[in-house]
């Protein structure tokens, strides 16, 4: 029986491991990662997005503190397993040493194998002068034994299943390129940047105009499970041209590390493990529908960085909530701004100064933004502060560490994934405006 189920184990594990080693380079196969993330993945994402959403906590972030407990116990036990052995072997070295020809059936007894009771019996009956009494030291032995292989037995299982979840959950679904796909890395002009910088100005300047305000002209805020589903109605309202983000979308979760998420600068995650969404208490009431697009756009199976950004700024831009447009699109704004900044001071390198009247066209044209927005921002920034300072931070010794952790890490993601970063949602951005455009906004005459 037992050698029945430990061929089984076996051959289970060879076969989920040839499985995983095969789709490892299969995701780069051209087109197939997009096939499989707009059919196979949904699948997934609705089956596991619902088991997962039962829990009341997030489950992968217990689940990643249990991995590092588990990782950390199995190589005390590996420790403590090695040194027993070679204390063991060296005492029998001595043994054997003494009486030679015994020593095969001591490192029988050494092996996985339990059937070595038998075998056993000898290895302790060669102990010196007590031969009267060899069944005490005798059982513990052999649970010692016992113990270790089926450990890591399971430690193996566990690491199979982590290494499949990551592969068919993250690993394809991350080299698919729908969006990127559709970039032709052209430079853009200062007239393209000029008017992505108005749209966005001038759609950010009609949302603040439309939120609903107390008397005192303050935002008022929906709770989250409500900007939850502003979020969600917006993500499935772009569906019609980025297919993945149509159907079930699971509750988001409060980040138990919240507290560290925040002194590392990290809005939200998404678990590709368990298909969760998580996001940092901390984060600003305006922030919130930003970044929660973005990982719902993750777990939707569009998992590089410029692409959740972009479908986030899609859907934020789309959205039928003004707080969620004006929320939504801030940092994006910034970036296009950035852009722009940049292309003037080259046109002023370049000695190129605009003529009078398409001086006059840019002055006229310039969309400034509202300084109640500003003030909202301000404001929704400093009610965060507040929350947070209400707070108890027990861990807080440690931020100046996890801050400069956070530094390294975003340096190295950066740095990791190049193109596909949070920056390459300009390209994008630009791109989408670039196409909106007429002969009439090209004042300058560089199409
Ligand atoms: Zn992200």
């Amino acid at each position: 029986m037992e050698r029945k189920s430990r061929h089984w184990y076996w051959k289970i594990l060879a076969i989920a491991g040839i499985i995983i080693l095969a789709f490892v380079p299969i995701a780069y196969v051209s087109g197939f990662a997009t096939w499989y993330a707009d059919h196979v993945y949904p699948r997934i994402q609705a089956v596991l997005g619902r088991a997962t959403g039962w829990f009341p906590f997030a489950l992968g972030e217990v689940l990643m503190y249990v991995v590092a407990v588990y990782v950390a116990v199995t190589v005390i036990i590996l420790i403590v397993f090695g040194i027993l052995a070679l204390v063991r072997r060296c005492k029998r070295g001595k043994a054997a040493k003494a009486e030679p020809k015994q020593s095969e059936s001591v490192d029988a007894e050494n092996e996985e194998e339990p059937a070595s009771v038998a075998q056993a019996a000898p290895a302790n009956l060669e102990a010196p002068a007590v031969q009267a009494a060899p069944a005490a030291p005798e059982a513990p032995a052999k649970r010692r034994s016992r113990f270790l292989p089926i450990y890591m037995k399971v430690f193996l299982a566990c690491v199979v299943i982590g290494l499949w979840l990551y592969v068919f959950n993250w690993w394809i679904p991350y080299h698919d390129y729908v969006l990127s796909a559709k970039t032709h890395k052209k430079e853009f002009t200062f007239e393209e940047i000029f008017y992505a910088h108005n749209e966005l100005a001038k759609q950010i300047n009609a949302a603040c105009l439309a939120i609903e305000r107390d008397a005192d002209g303050k935002i008022i805020y929906p709770g989250r499970d409500e900007a939850w589903k502003t979020v969600v109605r917006a993500m499935q309202s772009v569906s019609g041209e980025y297919v993945r983000l149509k159907g079930y979308y699971p509750m988001p979760k409060v980040a138990m590390c919240s507290d560290v998420l925040e002194w590392m600068n990290i809005g939200g995650y998404t678990y590709p493990y368990t298909l969760e969404l998580t996001y940092n208490k901390y984060i600003n009431n305006l922030y919130f529908y930003n970044l929660l697009a973005h990982e719902a756009a993750h777990h939707k199976g569009y998992y590089k960085e410029n692409e959740a950004m972009f479908l986030s700024f899609y859907a934020c831009r789309a959205s039928d909530d003004p707080l969620m447009v004006m929320g939504g699109l801030w940092d994006v704004y910034w970036r296009v701004y950035d852009a722009l900044s940049a292309a003037n001071e080259d046109l002023d390198k370049q000695g190129f100064r605009a003529s009078e009247e398409q001086n006059a066209y840019f002055n006229s044209h310039y969309v400034e933004i509202l300084p109640q927005v500003y003030d909202d921002f301000y404001g929704a920034r400093e009610e965060a502060q507040e929350a947070y300072e209400e707070d108890d931070h027990p861990l807080e010794e440690y931020r100046e560490t996890a801050e400069q952790a956070a530094d390294v890490g975003w340096d190295t993601q950066a740095e990791l994934i190049g193109e596909f970063s949070y920056d390459g949602v300009l390209q994008l951005v630009l791109e989408y405006y670039a196409g909106q455009m007429t002969d009439e906004d090209y004042f300058l005459g560089g199409k």
